[in-house]
């Protein structure tokens, strides 16, 4: 019998799947079995769908600021249980528990301002037409789905869960399965909140469970964070079933610019952050780097010099800088990468696994003289593995890094100020950053992907109204 509890939430209790049907879920850094995870089919989706719909009208109906303590009262015990919601994270996938820390801290910090905009969440008036009051008023869908990755599990739990249910909708959720547990702790905490029974629902299951939310015919609305390919999939089952809303949260291929003039020390520093944080599984991570000429063969050494001191190893200890890739298929799709990366160009430092250090590490590696239209240029690697160009002109390096179906962040690095505003201004991606770049980003803003990397966003003052819908309504008052 495991010591982490994996069954699934339905309706305030921890049940059984249906069928019994479980996979089991081993640690990437150990190997070791942690759990066997439940297997939700389609009768546990009928179930968990009828309690969601039972339970919402209620739960809507409560002043919005009932449903904002509620959600205060989720996120102070989210911070009480920092250290497990950490651990069940790195367990599954890997995370240093440190930097588990720092994301169940940001959960806690974006809830809490969920929780305010639950109280702002309204529509507006007007009195344009003659003898008529307008007014339109912001109404959940009723019931909802979330289809999460295991990346950021809490966090990005919290960015759909707590949005959605705070609007007055009852929410359905599905883990990924390679970070299933957080999920149900997050569900357990949430109920001790005062959620009541029915309004979070937590289950799990592959790909075919998520495909069952996508096609249901009562969900109103999923969120879905994922790859492109899954997100295509879900809007075609949306499209095919009752054209429910779709928002979807996608992939990305990054690119980083660095001018001539840039703080070379700051830029190579943050660049290798990015690429190497969560072991390079970050969607947002800077994967494509183009250094201007003049400053490519210092830049090159300063980014060399840094990986080269990361420290891979065991998640729970305090020194480790990068863990293993999440389980053993993530590890294997990186892997043909860098057989690719040999084959394309040249590894300036890393290229292969890190098997000393065990089955599931990857060295952090920069590629160069990589042809832009390469698989890992062209490609999601979702490792860290950055790919390193170099260009001449402004106009170059702009056209370059829009050369991709993805735009969800891109950065620039210059001291010009001028330059600075006109490049993040021609730059195709959702976020840009300007002498910073991934994970570095601000959660009072909106979230979200340009081309294939979404629709939609997350987070920002709209954060709520997403989960709504607008009703206008007439009223003729004419004497
Ligand atoms: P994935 O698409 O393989 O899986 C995501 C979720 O979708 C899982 O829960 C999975 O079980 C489910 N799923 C798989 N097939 C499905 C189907 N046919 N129907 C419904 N659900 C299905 O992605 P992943 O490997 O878990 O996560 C990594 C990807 O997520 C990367 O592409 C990354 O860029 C992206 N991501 C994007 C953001 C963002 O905010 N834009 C954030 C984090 C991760």
């Amino acid at each position: 019998m495991s010591q982490y509890e994996s069954r699934l939430f339905i309706n305030g209790e921890l049940v059984a799947p249906s069928k019994g049907n479980t996979f089991p879920l081993l640690n990437p850094a150990t190997s070791a079995l942690v759990a066997d995870i439940p297997i939700a089919e389609e009768d546990d989706i009928d179930r968990v769908v009828a309690a969601a719909e039972k339970a919402q009208p209620a739960w809507a109906r409560l002043p919005a600021r009932k449903r904002a303590a509620v959600i205060r009262k989720f996120a102070d015990l989210m911070d009480q249980n920092k250290d497990r919601l950490s651990e069940l994270d790195s367990v599954c996938m890997g995370k240093p528990l440190h930097d588990g820390l720092g994301d169940v801290q940001e959960a806690c910090d974006i809830t809490n301002y969920f929780a305010g905009l639950v109280e702002l969440a309204d529509g507006e008036t007007s009195l344009n037409s003659a003898d008529t009051l307008n007014i339109s008023m912001r109404q959940p869908y009723g019931v909802v789905a979330s289809i999460i990755p295991w990346n950021f599990p809490t966090m990005i739990w919290c960015h759909d869960v707590i949005p959605a249910a705070g609007a007055g909708n009852a929410v359905i959720l599905k883990t990924s399965e390679k970070a299933p547990l957080g999920g149900v702790l997050l569900a357990q905490l949430a109920f001790q909140a005062g959620f009541p029974p029915g309004i979070i629902n937590v289950v799990s299951g592959p790909g075919q469970t998520g495909a069952l939310l996508s096609a249901h015919m009562r969900i109103r609305k999923i969120s879905f964070t994922g790859s492109t390919g899954t997100g295509r999939a879900i809007m075609q089952n949306a499209a095919k079933s009752n054209l429910k809303a779709v928002s979807l949260e996608l992939g990305g291929k990054s690119p980083l610019l660095v001018f001539d003039d840039a703080d070379l020390p700051k830029t190579a520093a943050a660049a290798v952050k990015s690429i190497t944080f969560n072991s390079g599984q970050i969607c947002t991570a800077s994967s494509r780097v183009y250094v201007q000429k003049g400053v490519a063969a210092d830049f090159k050494k300063l980014v060399a010099q840094l990986m080269l001191n990361l420290r891979l190893g065991d998640p729970t200890d305090a020194k480790t800088n990068m863990g293993p890739q999440a389980d053993s298929k993530q590890a294997a799709a990186i892997a043909r990468f860098l057989e690719a990366g040999a084959k394309d160009g040249q590894a300036l430092v890393g290229g292969k696994p890190a098997l000393e250090a065990g089955e599931n590490f990857i060295h952090p590696t920069v590629f160069a003289n990589i042809p832009d239209k390469s698989k890992l240029d062209l490609e999601e690697i979702f490792g860290p593995v950055m790919v390193l160009h170099e260009f001449d002109t402004e106009e170059e390096a702009v056209r370059r890094a829009n050369d991709t179906e993805y735009g969800l962040y891109a950065s620039v690095f210059t001291k010009d100020g001028s330059r600075a505003l006109r490049v993040a201004r021609a730059l195709e991606a959702g976020n840009v950053g300007v002498n910073c770049t991934s994970p570095d980003g601000a959660y009072e803003l909106p979230f979200g992907g340009w081309k294939a990397s979404g629709i939609g966003s997350q987070k920002g003052s709209t954060a709520v109204l997403e989960w709504t819908q607008a009703k206008s309504v007439y009223i003729n008052h004419a004497a």
